[in-house]
This record gives C-alpha cells, sequence and structure tokens, in this order.
C-alpha cells in the first residue's frame, strides 16, 4: 500500500545509521539516537491517549526535538499542527480551539504563552516524560488521511486550517527535493521556521533522501550567526526566504566567504530581483533558487531547477502540478497575460478545516482546482512569474498598481532599507498609493525625491502620492511584509 509519513518516517530510521544528523547549539545529534528517542514519544503520545486522527499542537522553535515530534505523531497515526513560537495567546487560542488539538507540546520558555490561552488541553513540556514511554512503532493509516492540520501565515486575515494528507506532503517532498538536490550537497543550514510549511516539507524530504541528509538547525534567523554557523559547520546547501538575504546584504560578506555553500531556496514572499543579484555578486558561488509556495499545495508549487533557473521567475511547476491563469471571468490567459494563478494536481489541500474559513477565503478550491488568490503570468516555456497578492491590488483612478513594482521601484533606491505600498481608500480616485519607507541609517533623501524617483520608474499613474518615513517596516511571525498591519496605519 501507499506509503504514510509514519511508515516513511520507520523506513528512515532503519536507514539512520550511525551518523551525524542534527546540529543544535554546539552539538551533533546521532541519526539512531534520534530515532529511538522518536519511537519513545510515539509510545508516550499513546500512553497520553493520543488517538489516530486527533490534532496535536506542536509550538517549539527550531530544535532537534522538533522533527522527531512530528514523526512520532505520524507513527502514533495523529495530526500534526505546528504553531510558529512567536504567535501570542490569542492566536495560539484561536489555533486550538479551531483545531480541537487534544494536546500540545511546547518548550519551558513559552508554557506561560500556551496557559494564557485558557484553552483545558495536556501541556507536555519537551519530550521528557514522553520519552518515559517504551517504544512504539508506526499504525496503520490510509495515504489520503490527514496527516497535518497547518495554519496558513495570517498574512492577509485570521490563520487558516488547511488539511493536508500523507500523500500530498509525501509527494511535493519528493518532487521537490528530486528538483533541488544536487549530488554530494547534503548538508543544509536551516533558519526557517520548522513549523511553518517550508520547514516541515524540508523534515519531509530529510526522511525521503536517498543520500543522509544533515540539518544545521538555528533556533531563530540572525545574519551574523548564519554567516559563522554556515562557515564553521561547511553547510552546503540551506533554505531562506527574501528577507533573511536582505538581512544579509546589510552584513560585511566579502569577509565571510562561504565556499562549501552551493545553493539557498528561497521561498515565502516576493524576492527581487536587485536581491538576488547583489547577494549573489558578493557572495560568488552561491546560487539563489527561487521558489513558489503556499500551505495550501503542501507547501511548494513552482521551483527554479538549478542549471534551468530564470532569474525574476519563481520558476517550473513541481512535476504533481499544472498551473493554469485565469481571466476575471474565469476563462483561461492568453500566455504572458497576467490573471489569477490555478493549480491543480494530486497533492493539494483536502481542503479548511471549518466552514469559517472556507467562507472567508480569498485562496478556494473549486472543484479540483485551487485559486490561489495570487496574480501572476506563464512564459512560453511554462515557468511561472507571481506579479502580487489579488488582495493587495491597488485600484487607482481605474488603473491597477500592483504594490509591489513600486516597492521594487522604491528599493533600488541607494537609501532605502525596505518599503511597504498599501492604498488608502480616497473619494477622487478610489485608492491613492501610499509608501511606507524605511531608510538606511544616516540617509537623506526626501519624500519627494523619493516620488520622483518612484515615478520615472513606474510612471504617473502609478508613483506614491505620499511618502512615509518609519523606523521599520512591520512583518508577520514568517518575516512577511505585513501590508495589513501597514494598512491600519494609515488612520
Ligand atoms: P494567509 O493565507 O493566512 O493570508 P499566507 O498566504 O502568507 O497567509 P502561506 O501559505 O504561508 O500563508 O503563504 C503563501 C503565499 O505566500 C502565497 O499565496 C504567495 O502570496 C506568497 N508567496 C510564496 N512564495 C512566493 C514567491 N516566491 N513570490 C511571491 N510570493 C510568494
Ligand atoms: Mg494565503
Amino acid at each position: 500500500s501507499e506509503l504514510t509519513l509514519g511508515r516513511l518516517a520507520e523506513e528512515s530510521w532503519g536507514r539512520f545509521d550511525d551518523f551525524d544528523a542534527v546540529y543544535y547549539e554546539g552539538v551533533w545529534h546521532r541519526g539512531h539516537a534520534l530515532a529511538e528517542r522518536a519511537r519513545k514519544v510515539c509510545g508516550g503520545l499513546a500512553e497520553a491517549g493520543v488517538r489516530p486522527g486527533d490534532r496535536v499542537v506542536v509550538m517549539m522553535a527550531n530544535s532537534p526535538e522538533v522533527g522527531l515530534i512530528y514523526q512520532a505523531i505520524w507513527a502514533a497515526g495523529a495530526v500534526v499542527t505546528p504553531v510558529v513560537f512567536l504567535v501570542g495567546a490569542e492566536e495560539l487560542r484561536h489555533i486550538l480551539v479551531d483545531s480541537g488539538a487534544t494536546a500540545v507540546v511546547t518548550s519551558p520558555e513559552l508554557v506561560e504563552t500556551v496557559r494564557a490561552t485558557d484553552v483545558q488541553v495536556p501541556i507536555f513540556v519537551d519530550t521528557e516524560e514522553l520519552e518515559r514511554a517504551a517504544e512504539r512503532g508506526p499504525v496503520e493509516r490510509d495515504a489520503t488521511d490527514l496527516a497535518a492540520l497547518m495554519y496558513t501565515g495570517g498574512t492577509t486575515g485570521l490563520a487558516k486550517g488547511v488539511m493536508l494528507s500523507h500523500r500530498g506532503l509525501w509527494q511535493v517532498a519528493k518532487d521537490a527535493y528530486e528538483m533541488s538536490h544536487q549530488e554530494g550537497k547534503n548538508r543544509a543550514i536551516v533558519p526557517v521556521p520548522l513549523s511553518h510549511a517550508y520547514g516541515l516539507i524540508l523534515t519531509v524530504a530529510g526522511m525521503h533522501a536517498t543520500e543522509p541528509q544533515q540539518a544545521v538547525l538555528m533556533r531563530w534567523f540572525d545574519p551574523k550567526a548564519f554567516l559563522e554557523l554556515s562557515a564553521a559547520q561547511r553547510a552546503q546547501f540551506g533554505a531562506v526566504v527574501p528577507a533573511m538575504l536582505q538581512m544579509l546584504l546589510a552584513e560585511p560578506l566579502e569577509s565571510h566567504p562561504l565556499p562549501d555553500l552551493a545553493f539557498l531556496t528561497c521561498g515565502a514572499a516576493p524576492l527581487g530581483r536587485e536581491t538576488l543579484e547583489e547577494f549573489e555578486r558578493r557572495m560568488p558561488g552561491v546560487q539563489i533558487l527561487e521558489g513558489y509556495g503556499m500551505t495550501e499545495t503542501s507547501a511548494v508549487t513552482t521551483f527554479n531547477p538549478p542549471g534551468r533557473r530564470r532569474i525574476g521567475s519563481v520558476g517550473l511547476p513541481l512535476p504533481g502540478y499544472t498551473i493554469t491563469i485565469r481571466d476575471s471571468s474565469g476563462d483561461k490567459a492568453e500566455p504572458g497575460d497576467v490573471g489569477e494563478i490555478c493549480v491543480s494536481g494530486d497533492s493539494l489541500m483536502l481542503g479548511y478545516w471549518g466552514e469559517q474559513a472556507t467562507d472567508s477565503a480569498d485562496t478556494a478550491l473549486t472543484g479540483d482546482e485551487l485559486r490561489t488568490g495570487d496574480l501572476g503570468c506563464v512564459d512560453d516555456d511554462g515557468y511561472l512569474y507571481v506579479v502580487d497578492r489579488k488582495k493587495d491590488l491597488i485600484i487607482r483612478g481605474g488603473f491597477n498598481v500592483f504594490p509591489r513594482d513600486v516597492e521594487d521601484a522604491l528599493n533600488e533606491h541607494p537609501d532605502v532599507v525596505i518599503s511597504g505600498v498599501v492604498g488608502r481608500p480616497d473619494p477622487r480616485v478610489g485608492e491613492e498609493v501610499v509608501a511606507f519607507v524605511q531608510l538606511k541609517p544616516g540617509a537623506t533623501v526626501t519624500a519627494d525625491e523619493l516620488m520622483t524617483w518612484a515615478r520615472d520608474r513606474v510612471g504617473r499613474v502609478k508613483y506614491p502620492r505620499e511618502v512615509m518615513f518609519v523606523d521599520s517596516i512591520p512583518v508577520t511571525s514568517v518575516l512577511k511584509l505585513d501590508r495589513k498591519a501597514l494598512r491600519s496605519r494609515l488612520g
């Protein structure tokens, strides 16, 4: 029968011989030791009454325990519900109530947040208590059963519960691994949260891999630590988001060469062409391979394979996915025309969890196709270009303004660290283009000068009529530009 993630974990435990699998805070953890602990935690969960199909919330920063807890939950036949450790009690409460979780696994410094939700649910602190149980292997499940109930980034509204199957996660992990893997490059630096779809799929890919994978885990991204750790542990590839590359550009990269590092996958938010090119220029030998994905597609939808990448594009669909661009009436758009990105294939989510998410979603399953809520176009060779989110589109005087175009233009200015563009309701033109800008320390550029700079690049219709300087541009817990927060600052 088809593989479930529990069985996959068991197979990978069998292959995990005596080698260093995970590095964390100064220590390499052996593969067989992690496997043994996973089997114990599986036993511990079963003894604690966790049954197949139950949702188990895992709220932890990256650590070697996260991966083994996921494996233990799958082996117990239960459903992984990861939560980014940075969320507050209110957001966590929404997830606990919405998912109907039967247990929470967390770490000592987060217990207070879990208690503050007032939700009555057994809390396990780390794995100590669970590891006191007898070892247990995987229970029978179907490949189409629920493996993860993952909450979306919450970038556009309340996080939505996405139901992902064993088959979907496993297929995407396998395809993404095969599309990205370079022979002999098996040691990864992992600063992205394992609790996000991006990090979860890396975990599953590690279980599938044909060569033993080694992960150098970071609790949380820090540019200096990233450079030092990658060099010291000789990372050969890694996984980042655009904001991390941006923060790295503020470091003296030239004095931190990373001769072992061959490539970094990058996704989860728009990556400016400038950022990619500057990074590669200043860090010779490292290739940035951009991909595009979302929780609803089991994390990855498209990827730029090494050797066949197109800068500016988010790459080619994974073999299991087909992309169709649709115009506003739902018809197939002409090649090159911008429309809504729609995805079909076997690894899509089973659906949203709960009525409310389904009703309010700008992203939706219609029949066997997912309307992503993202706008983009496909070139003649099938490469996808993401333009913006449909929800963020500004309509000014009847013209479409994609905030990202304006942001890219502003971000090119040498005095600008980063910008965020939103629409302000306006009686005359419908919506006015407003830019929030974070300047480099000591920069002297004025708002008027930036408006002129932007006008020269995006034209008279789209340039911002208002530029506001801010100390920092708000980002979400997975470092995405938070336009929702910017809109609320408009007053
Ligand atoms: P929510 O759905 O709760 O508002 P979210 O959409 O940010 O949050 P995720 O599922 O983590 O939650 O993110 C998927 C979205 O991230 C995509 O729909 C797309 O808008 C954006 N995205 C991902 N990769 C890229 C990329 N390479 N370029 C541009 N946007 C990207
Ligand atoms: Mg979304």
